[in-house]
């Protein structure tokens, strides 16, 4: 037991169980915070970083950093069939609850306008989306769909109130989550619903592709569907219906989330009703536990290759990178360069080394550590295919 830094974001105690920790190397420059414990609140036993991050510096990372400006790998641009599939799906459910097409819905945390636009599709036209990449914002304009760049916590009020307010894996982002719930509510007109999707923490344990994947510097709260009705009902908001989904973080790569339709009802808003969460915690565990495992075979394959080859090149700088960087034998090799598909990583430095762009990696001999799990096959693909480079490569699966 410890007492946090970071308040409970959902019932604010902070009395709370430390499960791990996690460390990373970040980029220069990156703005998010390079460890936090992950802990169980004692209260209400929801599941989140103690990073003590500001809200700030989260808005300034989303608007400088964002990987959802890259089309080809970032979910939420609809781009690609999985990925345009997933959107259209989850249009259809919302919609199912908006017979009326003169609605207006506003996406918060748009990305490329993927939701938007399958709802477009479906004949809805009073549509707004508003994101902190002024980039994802171009790209949702393009689709002829008005769009804003800001947060959360900066929405101008020239916005006016929707029918629908749609928060579709942002609030596992936020630091100030209460706050966040609270903003939404003066967005939505009187009778207005919500539509909140997040990953489901109660099943992480069961699609363990990366270790501690869902423990990094961008998902801070680890939502189960008890928790997010705590939420819900703690900012003045009754749960309509709610329920588990799969979706799809990259091809072939399931991955499990929990969505809730939400009514605002500010008389129903309590602090004394929170329901303890009796099983997030246990099953956090266990996913800790199976991560672990998968970590030392990572750091069983990194020892034995960096021993023949101690230089190399470092293909991938995403979130598992910069948790081996940290944590594993790569931090003592010698990387002669980074690599990385994403533009927005490409320039940038990583332990003042250079990251370039996959071109770049012509003629350099040295072995190739693909540290991207999620995105191996296509980093392989890219490498022996499209560039007919004669690397050996160090897979990490
Ligand atoms: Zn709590």
């Amino acid at each position: 037991m410890k007492v946090s830094v970071r308040t409970c974001p959902i019932c604010e105690a902070t009395e709370c169980e430390v499960l791990c920790k996690q460390t990373f190397v970040l980029l220069e420059g990156h703005p998010l915070s390079d460890g936090y414990d992950v802990v169980c609140c004692d209260r209400c036993r929801f599941v989140y970083a103690d990073t003590t991050i500001s809200q700030s510096d989260c808005d300034l990372f989303y608007a400088r950093f964002s990987k959802y400006e890259d089309n080809k790998t970032a979910t939420g641009g609809g781009e690609s069939s999985w990925d345009a599939e997933r959107l259209q799906k989850t249009a259809a459910s919302i919609v199912a609850k908006l017979p009326n097409k003169s609605v207006r819905i506003l996406d918060i945390g748009c990305a490329n306008g993927g939701l938007l636009k399958a709802l477009k599709d479906l004949g809805y036209s009073r549509l707004c989306g508003l994101d902190p990449s002024p980039v994802c914002v171009e790209n949702t304009q393009r689709f002829g769909i008005e769009a804003y760049p800001g947060s959360l916590l900066s929405i101008a009020d020239r916005l006016g109130q929707f029918d629908c307010v749609i928060l579709s894996h942002v609030l596992e982002h936020v630091q100030s989550v209460k706050s966040a719930v609270y903003g939404v509510a003066k967005l939505t007109r009187p009778g207005g619903m919500v539509y909140v999707e997040v990953p489901d923490a109660s099943r992480y344990a069961d699609f363990v592709t990366a270790p501690f994947q869902d423990f990094n510097t961008e998902h801070i709260n680890h939502f189960s569907l008890q928790c997010l009705a705590n939420l819900a009902q703690s900012c003045g908001w009754t749960v309509l219906s709610q329920g588990q989904k799969i979706i799809y973080s990259a091809i072939n790569m399931p991955y499990p989330a929990i969505y809730s339709f939400w009514a605002h009802n500010p008389s129903s808003a309590s602090d004394l009703q929170f329901v303890k969460d009796e099983e997030l915690c246990g099953r956090i565990k266990m996913y800790i536990a199976q991560s672990q495992i998968e970590m030392e075979a990572i750091e069983i394959r990194l020892v034995h290759a960096l021993q023949r080859t101690p230089e190399v090149i470092v293909w991938g700088t995403g979130q598992l990178a910069m948790k081996l960087l940290a944590e594993t034998s790569l931090r003592l090799a010698k990387i002669v360069a980074f690599v990385d598909g994403n533009p927005i990583n490409q320039g940038k430095r990583l332990q003042g080394i250079p990251i370039l762009a996959p071109a770049q990696a012509k003629g350099m001999q040295f072995p190739i550590v693909v540290t991207s799990i999620l995105h191996q096959d296509a980093i392989v693909d890219v490498i022996r295919n499209q560039l007919d480079l004669p690397n050996d490569m160090i897979l990490l699966r």
